[in-house]
């Protein structure tokens, strides 16, 4: 496949999971992202394999509206820190950040107007979803009433005051990424898999953190 550099992000981001796919197309947009946007998305392409030179070369390109002097002077540091190539002894020796887990994404830091990090399916109104998804080539109708029974189920569970909103948020979304549009977007591929036991039922289980969708992903594709 494809090596993990700069330039291929683009071509790479067909494997990414919503979240991912959604900053990538608000940096493209928008020649830019807030903090928790870039840092959501650094540590994820760091967590796909970019490295930091490579990772900066992309934020440098990406924010090509602003000078040399602006982005050394505003962006970069943030950038290396999550590499842990600057930043305390312990960041350090532990080689920066991880990448986000799901749990991490959906429970942190909800986005505020103009920001485009967290999940797409807890954090955007149905309507914006579904324009998302479709934006990405999601069209089937099957696919999108499912999801949207998903998102419905979600407010149904948080009624119920008694139940711990952190699993009843995390479970039902989970079940729309990992499962119902996963599993549409590589339908033939999965199939492909379990014939020729390339990949166990276990392995093709639901997906609890992006890095974990783009490795099963670009598994299955190349
Ligand atoms: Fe991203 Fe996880 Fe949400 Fe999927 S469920 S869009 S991988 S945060």
């Amino acid at each position: 496949g494809a090596d993990i550099s700069a330039r291929n992000i683009d071509t790479l981001s067909a494997h990414f999971p919503l979240c991912m796919q959604n900053l990538h197309r608000s940096l493209r947009r928008d020649a830019h992202l807030k903090h928790f946007g870039r840092l959501q998305y650094t540590l994820f392409l760091k967590g796909i394999g970019l490295n930091l030179e490579e990772c900066l070369i992309f934020w440098r390109s990406a924010f090509h509206k602003i000078t040399d002097d602006t982005f050394n002077k505003e962006y970069r540091y943030n950038v290396r820190h999550s590499y842990g190539d600057v930043g305390g002894d312990s960041n350090r020796r532990g080689g920066g950040y991880s990448p986000f887990s799901c749990q991490k994404i959906l429970t942190e830091h909800p986005p505020g107007p103009g920001e485009a990090h967290g999940c797409p399916y807890r954090h955007f109104s149905l309507e914006n979803l579904t324009a998302l998804l479709q934006g990405v080539g999601i069209t089937d109708r099957s696919v999108l009433n499912g999801v949207k029974e998903d998102k419905e189920s979600q407010k149904f569970h948080m009624a119920c005051n008694r139940c711990d909103p952190y699993s009843c948020y995390i479970v039902p979304l989970l079940l729309i990424c990992g499962n119902r549009v996963f599993e549409h977007v590589h339908k033939n591929e999965i199939k492909k898999a379990k014939e020729e036991s390339i990949m166990t039922s276990a392995q093709l289980e639901t997906i609890v953190h992006p890095n974990e969708y783009f490795k099963r992903s670009y598994l299955l594709k190349n």
